[in-house]
């Protein structure tokens, strides 16, 4: 089975260009722009890698991953953090939060799909996609 990732932001744009880049990599893309939405259909669809953004209005990507690690049907998910803000600070907390990775926008398309990759190879996640 293809892996499936789903893609949390508040900007379509962001959305739609990185649902451009993975689909074109074989991987199965959910699209989701707030964060409740995304703490359901991660409940929901048991995506194999979430990729979420921090600053959202209402629910912000904080608030995603401390909800996803203390569901049980989550907390094992991966989970990278896509954002602007590159500050060391942000990545300690990210970690400490329990997201694995950290995806600093702007980012090209080779750079998103070799993060990706990387991940899924650290998570045991290789082999098909
Ligand atoms: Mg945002």
């Amino acid at each position: 089975m293809r892996k499936k990732i789903m893609v949390v932001d508040d900007e379509e744009d962001i959305l739609t260009l990185i649902r451009e880049i993975l689909e074109g990599e074989g991987y199965g893309v959910i699209c989701v722009n707030n964060g409740e939405e995304a703490v359901i259909k991660a409940v929901e669809l048991q995506p194999d890698l979430i990729l979420l953004d921090i600053m959202m209005p209402g629910m912000d990507g904080w608030e995603v991953v401390k909800l996803l690690k203390e569901h049980e049907s989550t907390k094992d998910i991966p989970v990278a953090f896509l954002t602007c803000k590159g500050e060391l600070r942000d990545k300690i907390m990210a970690l400490q939060e329990g997201a694995c990775h950290y995806i600093t926008k702007p980012f090209t398309p080779q750079r998103l799909v070799e993060e990706v990759k990387m991940i899924f190879e650290r998570t045991g996640g290789e082999g098909d996609k």
